[in-house]
């Protein structure tokens, strides 16, 4: 089952099998090129100062990446890739010597950087609004390419941020049905913090990966996670998931999704929100006798 959203993801699904497409991460990035991926001036300004300490020629790439003479080993050809990425903390600057895997520790010494000196803070904790596609990627540790395949068809568009009182690069996750139409679509406008989603205006809230129900049911079982992000994960690992957005969200309407169902492995976070979830489903007499606990 694939996700039809609309004919502007046909037009890019279709860009896989244009000449010259070799789905390696390198060309996602190329396409990137003209904008900062999200990052705001200043932290592309913290980047290039971290840059400018390595002495030799560089070979700047696009905003968010380059690559140096590595220190550590006797380089004429730069081979060290120095990136801008957005992790779960925050933008850090990633080194990475493609030539001979110099040891991390040693090209910081080599340079007179610290870890934390990688580690780019936002002035304005208001500023770290904005999620593009290679950044949510990079951060589940996932392939834009599967991203943005049919079946999970994530887009990177823009979403207002009332907040804000702006638009911010947000990555457009399409909600679809059983048969894979669209019904609504929400916005990630954070890789990380507390504020990280919006719904498109006037969307009905509910299960997220609905067209994933006929693996489950070929399957036996589904997995029930919370959000978006867990269920990309279990995907990609060929496990049938769907996702309920956000642990205040569930409702016991939904449970008819899941009719016919026998097992239902709901993963449960360590914290209080998984706590939350796991009770509120238990109390879910639908989905009585075939709940079980999986924590993470
Ligand atoms: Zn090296």
């Amino acid at each position: 089952m694939v996700v039809r959203r609309n004919s502007f993801v046909k037009v890019n699904a279709s860009n896989k099998n244009a000449p010259g497409y070799s789905g390696s991460r390198k060309d996602a990035s190329y396409i990137m090129h003209s904008t900062t991926n999200g990052f705001t001036p200043e932290i592309i300004k913290g980047y290039e100062k971290v840059l400018d300490r390595f002495p030799g020629g560089h070979r700047r790439k696009s905003k968010t990446d380059a690559d140096v003479i590595c220190p550590v080993h006797d380089d004429h050809n730069p081979s060290l890739g120095v990136d801008l990425r957005q992790n779960g903390a925050g933008p850090k600057v990633v080194l990475n010597c493609r030539s001979q895997g110099c040891g991390y520790s040693e090209i910081l010494q080599a340079v007179g950087l610290t870890d934390a000196d990688l580690e780019l803070q936002e002035k304005n904790a208001a500023m770290a609004y904005g999620c593009t596609l290679e950044a949510y990627a990079a951060s589940k540790n996932l392939p834009v390419e599967f991203l943005t395949s049919d079946d999970v068809a994530l887009e990177d568009g823009t979403c207002y941020v009332k907040e804000l009182g702006d638009e911010v690069p947000a990555v457009e996750i399409p909600y679809a049905d059983r048969d894979g139409e669209l019904l609504t679509n929400r916005y990630r406008i954070a890789v990380g913090g507390d504020d990280k989603f919006r719904w498109e205006k006037g969307s009905t809230t509910t299960l997220y990966g609905l067209h994933k129900l006929e693996e489950a049911h070929d399957a036996g079982y589904v997995l029930l996670v919370e959000g978006e992000s867990d269920c990309h994960t279990a995907w990609y690992r060929g496990l049938p998931a769907v996702g309920v957005p956000g642990v205040d969200n569930w409702r016991d309407e939904w449970a008819e999704h899941l009719n016919g169902i026998s097992k239902i492995f709901v993963v449960v976070e360590p914290d209080e929100a998984g706590k939350k979830l796991w009770r509120t489903l238990v109390e879910c007499n639908a989905l009585a006798g075939r709940l079980r606990k999986v924590v993470i």
